[in-house]
């Protein structure tokens, strides 16, 4: 129980709404149940709850990785119009 889902690359550590820790939760197995055992906070929302707690630091997390794929997916566009154009007689190159 350490990151939100893979498709977030694991960018966002679960903090603990009391004591902030991120890698101290104990949780039974289906994340029903987790226990923060630095400062003893139980969450009886289990996963979810924490992850509402978290749910700023995600969002940020997530619109990030949005930004960083916008990024990417400019660059790779703008490589295929490049190679699209590449030797084309009706483009004038002054
Ligand atoms: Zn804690």
């Amino acid at each position: 129980m350490k990151h939100i889902k893979d498709n977030y690359n694991g960018s966002v550590q679960l903090r603990c709404v009391v004591c902030g820790a991120t890698d101290k939760f104990d949780s039974n197995e289906d994340n029903s149940y987790i226990k923060c055992t630095n400062c003893g906070k139980e969450y009886f929302g289990g996963y979810d709850e924490l992850v509402e707690y978290n749910q700023q630091e995600i969002n940020e997390a997530v619109e990030a990785k949005v930004e960083e794929i916008k990024n990417d997916l400019d660059k790779e566009l703008q490589n295929m119009f490049r190679n699209a154009f590449k030797g084309n007689k009706y483009i004038k190159v002054k």
